[in-house]
């Protein structure tokens, strides 16, 4: 994963939540809060829970710094580096939660035609967005850097649990879906300790279990996208229980250069950080790992080709945003979903 830092701009996170505190203990039950930093984002994570619940709370944790050192492009020794220093020389044995990532990976690249592809590295490495240099790769540069380029070369080995990429000069990154596998992963953890209802924030992506504790819909706020630290941060909010609800917009990490924003989000065959028009796209699902790589992938198709893509999975929702401020939204969020700012426009899709 690109583990670089989102420095400052790392507060300016995708989604907020609205948390409607209950007072006191509802059924017995405390409010435990944990805040941590890892998987390169701040992570909250808060659930109703009794004693017991501090425990499960440690394990789910040691998991996130598991995942997290598995699936690190940075880290020394994990296996996506191991994998990237291994391009054009060997088939690299890897663990079983990087083996599931990286075919899920490949299952969204051939679902959106190349749209979401993980061998994107190269590219995130040469653009170098939030770096301080700001500067803008030369078309040759982004021409030689696209030949790395490619989902179908990376190949798997089920029964030997291998990845290879087959070009040297090949690197993965999971940036865009580990943080939701890891998502899922926590909340398995604390749903099996027994946890009902909870939030797991991480950077942005978020998941609730069960409703909130009074068995009203959790409130979950998206983020405005140009939101300047000033007035409400969100520009709408969604009730939802047991869902995830993940963001992937050009707000997050960008840079300008002669006043043309560059954000992180890169078109696998373009080279160039993607230009759908959309400022930001929210996936509603019933997975973190389905959620954060659709919110990247349809980022980049746009809201005509991802609705395409859409149609064809079960109970994917989205809300996009365009640069003129209008919302498009699935249908079943019609009742779910309030537009709290009056510059923002609802649109339902044709
Ligand atoms: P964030 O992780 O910042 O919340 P995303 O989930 O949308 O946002 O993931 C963006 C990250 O995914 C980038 O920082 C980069 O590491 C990686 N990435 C960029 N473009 C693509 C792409 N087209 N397909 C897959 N991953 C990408
Ligand atoms: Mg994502």
């Amino acid at each position: 994963m690109n583990i670089r830092l989102k420095k400052l701009g790392f507060f300016s996170v995708v989604v907020i939540l609205l948390l409607i505190l209950q007072s006191g203990c509802m059924y017995n039950q405390n409010e435990i809060k944990r805040d941590l930093f890892a998987l390169n984002t701040i992570i909250n994570i808060t659930v109703y829970g009794n004693k017991t619940t501090e425990k499960v709370l440690d394990e789910a944790i040691g998991r996130l710094y598991e995942i997290e050192n598995r699936m690190s492009a940075t880290i020394s020794g994990s296996d996506v580096e191991l994998i990237n220093i291994n391009a054009g020389k060997i088939p690299v044995k890897v663990h079983d939660d990087t083996f599931f990532v990286v075919q899920k990976a490949l299952e969204y690249s051939e679902i959106t035609d190349g749209a979401f592809d993980i061998s994107i590295y190269p590219l995130v490495k040469l653009w170098d967005i939030g770096s301080y240099t700001r500067k803008v790769p030369s078309e040759e540069e982004i021409t030689k850097t696209l030949e790395l380029v490619d989902y179908k070369k990376i190949k798997l080995d089920v029964d030997e649990r291998t990845v290879y990429l087959e070009k040297e000069g090949m690197a993965i990154d999971l940036g865009g879906i580990a943080k939701g596998y890891a998502i899922d992963e926590v909340k398995g953890i604390l749903k099996r300790g027994g946890i009902k209802h909870g939030i797991i924030y991480m950077g942005g992506d978020i998941s609730v279990i069960g409703s909130k504790p009074d068995s009203t819909h959790w409130r979950i706020g998206i983020q405005d996208p140009r939101y300047d630290n000033e007035g409400t941060r969100y520009f709408a909010v969604v009730e939802k229980s047991d869902r995830s609800i993940v963001t992937s917009g050009d707000y997050e990490r960008y840079m300008e250069v002669d006043g043309v924003r560059y954000h992180h989000i890169f078109h696998p065959h373009t080279g160039y950080p993607v230009d759908s028009n959309l400022m930001s796209l929210t996936v509603v699902a019933q997975t973190s790992i389905d959620a954060d790589a659709l919110s990247t992938a349809l980022f980049v198709l746009g809201v005509d080709d991802g609705l395409n893509v859409i149609e064809e999975l079960n109970e994917i929702d989205i809300v996009a945003v365009t640069k003129d401020k209008k919302v498009y939204f699935s249908k079943r969020l019609e009742n779910k979903i309030n537009i709290v700012k009056d510059d923002y426009e609802k649109r339902l899709f044709e």
